[in-house]
């Protein structure tokens, strides 16, 4: 492509809509345009590099056995409401955008196709002579994302790879989980990048083993826990740990103690002189389910530790039933406003016991009427703690469980992860955090959506059973963009030769001179048609604006067909290492197409 051709807009400045490097490059170098809040226009460059990615998935996905498809973006909401999933999504989670048709009929936008696939798996597997299939397809998705940010790496239309397994059994499953596992390592270390596989939280999507696929990378939303042996790593959401040591309580006879302006866990060590692991913090969360219930919890937690609100809305998703509801709508701290609603008189806030009575709680149909104690490992561990004392200004110290409390009955892990934890696999190997990135996730979902949406299979003996799932995501665009996360410098993007748009780019310092133009040209061609996929600055503009663009825009390598003309040479600069060397024109074709071929094939 001649860049007098193109529609090719730089931008000196960093656009003040973007906060991270690869959302700044990516609008600089005229790769994206934002056209609404999450919703961006993929201009020709990005498209290239779009489009390389999905080739790499495409190819391995084939490699792995799974055939492409391509399911409606439109989904009938009934399909939704079979699975259970239309309330959450487009309710509680809000997720998904929704619509009414000029039918009165509702439907709503693709941000995942599980329900689609199943009922597609449905009207077509009938015996398990047709198990196991995998179906894939590269598509946009929708998503209402709360905080759309970061340019194409949390986007409300984006690009994904679908893909779901069907299976005739648990150990089928483990089989297709494991083949995928392999396909996304494969691409994203063919996609030049690197990348931690880590143990993650399944989330509203339910089912059971699911792993994630993380880009390393400083401006990563998510936070990873990982040992050095490599034995263990995990997101912060799900990952689990050994809390650090607690000191034995300075306290030995049960008394309630004055602590003035002691509403933080710091401030009680202050005035008690203890250490945070003498206290059982207590926390209020407010659940509301979807049959309208409002919950209370209290969460007894020793106060080095903090609660994890993942761990936590999941344990309340399996107490649904207990509450006649199918699923948690919203999880919050209630705020004082939220108090109002449902508590008979000021709660001690700061000061609450785990035994704080259920009759601040008024009375109301939608409201339980007990608070849902759950206490954390690290709290019920605790002798002679110091913990509220239910009264504003006053804690009690040197208690115990079955003694002064009484323990609440539901002990759950719901504690959070630390920097600095031992690690459960082996003591001696302590946590580390790094920021992620994440591009993928491969979830092993069982029968959740086969059993609610009845696609069931006939199985050698003849017996009907649901059809066994898994589902497997990678989000192209995001991915496309966490490799400018992961690979930039000051002047621009440095593109990994497989996923660049172009390899090289040609560039001629002075259009006007006769000689520079035809040996431009004549390479140009002779790159182009043996597929190194070159552009060719032929614009009327400054020597030094073109490579200023060159390197902006992160292509491999530059050859410029410069004053070294004169000895029958060109320049030859490699976009990553900033290395230049002079090669003969004669010679230029042959050196990259060779260059070319070493990288891909390494
Ligand atoms: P996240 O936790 O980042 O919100 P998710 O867990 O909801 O993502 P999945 O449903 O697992 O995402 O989707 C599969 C992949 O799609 C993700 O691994 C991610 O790479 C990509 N993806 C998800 N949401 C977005 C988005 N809003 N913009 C761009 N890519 C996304
Ligand atoms: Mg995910």
């Amino acid at each position: 492509m001649r860049l007098s051709q193109m529609l090719f807009v730089t931008l000196r400045e960093d656009p003040a809509e973007a906060e991270i490097p690869s959302h700044k490059l990516l609008l600089r170098a005229g790769y994206i345009r934002r056209i609404g809040s999450g919703i961006y226009a993929y201009l020709p460059l990005m498209w290239r590099v779009l489009q390389k990615v999905s080739q790499i998935v495409r190819e391995e996905m084939n490699a792995a056995g799974a055939q492409e498809c391509l399911l409606p973006q439109l989904q009938p909401s009934e399909l939704w409401k079979e699975s259970g999933r239309w309330e959450t999504y487009t309710k509680a989670e809000g997720i998904m955008f929704s619509l009414i048709d000029r039918q009165e009929r509702e439907l709503g936008l693709g941000p995942t196709h599980e329900e689609v696939i199943t009922t597609v798996a449905k009207d077509m597997i009938r015996s398990y002579r047709q198990l196991p299939v995998n179906l894939y397809q590269i598509q946009t998705k929708f998503r209402d994302e709360i905080r759309p940010r970061f340019g194409l790496m949390r986007g409300r239309e984006f690009i994904m790879k679908d893909a779901y397994s069907f299976n005739e059994d648990e150990a089928s499953l483990q089989k297709s989980y494991e083949a995928m596992d392999r396909a996304y390592r494969n691409i994203i270390s063919r996609c030049g990048l690197a990348y931690r596989a880590v143990e993650a939280d399944s989330g509203a999507i339910g089912g059971s083993a699911s792993q994630e696929f993380m880009i390393l990378a400083e401006a990563g939303e998510d936070e990873v826990l990982y040992t050095e042996d490599g034995k263990y790593a995990a997101n912060i959401e799900k990952a689990v740990s050994l809390p650090k040591d607690l000191e034995i309580s300075p306290f030995t006879a049960y008394e309630k103690k004055e602590t003035p302006d002691s509403n933080t866990i710091e401030k009680v060590c202050q005035s008690l002189q203890c250490s945070p692991t003498n206290i059982v913090k207590n926390v209020l969360y407010e659940a509301v389910y979807d049959n309208g219930k409002t919950v209370l919890i209290l969460v007894s937690i020793r106060g080095d530790q903090e609660v994890n609100e993942v761990k936590l809305n999941n344990e309340l998703v399996k107490l649904a039933p207990q509450y006649q509801a199918s699923t948690l709508l919203a999880l919050s701290v209630p705020d004082e406003n939220a108090q109002k609603k449902w508590a008979n008189k000021p709660l001690p806030l700061g000061y609450i016991s785990p035994s704080l009575e259920d009759d601040y709680i008024a009375s109301g149909e939608s409201i339980e009427g007990q608070f849902l104690r759950i206490v954390d490992q690290t709290a019920v561990d605790l002798e002679n703690f110091v913990t509220g004392a239910n009264e504003t200004n006053y804690h009690v110290i040197g208690a115990n469980w079955g003694q002064e409390f009484q323990l609440p009955k539901l002990v759950s892990d719901i504690r959070t992860a630390m920097v600095g934890d031992r690690s459960v696999h082996d003591p001696s190997q302590i946590l580390a955090s790094a920021r992620g990135i994440e591009v993928g996730h491969i979830f092993q979902l069982g029968t959740k959506y086969s059993q609610a949406m009845g696609a069931t299979f006939t199985d050698e003996n003849g017996a009907e059973k649901p059809i066994v799932m898994g589902c497997y995501g990678v989000g192209v665009s995001r991915l496309a963009q966490a490799s400018v996360e992961q690979s930039y410098d000051k002047d621009g993007i440095i593109w990994p030769v497989a996923i660049t748009p172009y390899h090289a780019i040609i560039i001629v310092p002075n259009i006007k001179d006769k000689n520079q133009m035809e040996v431009a040209q004549n390479l140009y061609n002779q790159l182009n048609k043996i597929g190194v996929e070159t552009l060719l600055d032929d614009r009327d503009e400054r020597a030094g604006v073109k490579f200023k663009d060159a390197d902006l825009i992160g292509i491999p390598y530059r050859v410029v067909t410069g004053r070294s003309l004169k000895a029958g040479k060109v320049e030859v600069v490699t976009r990553q290492t900033k290395e230049s060397q002079e090669i003969e024109v004669t010679n230029l074709v042959e050196t990259l197409k060779n260059w070319l071929k070493n990288i891909k094939s390494s």
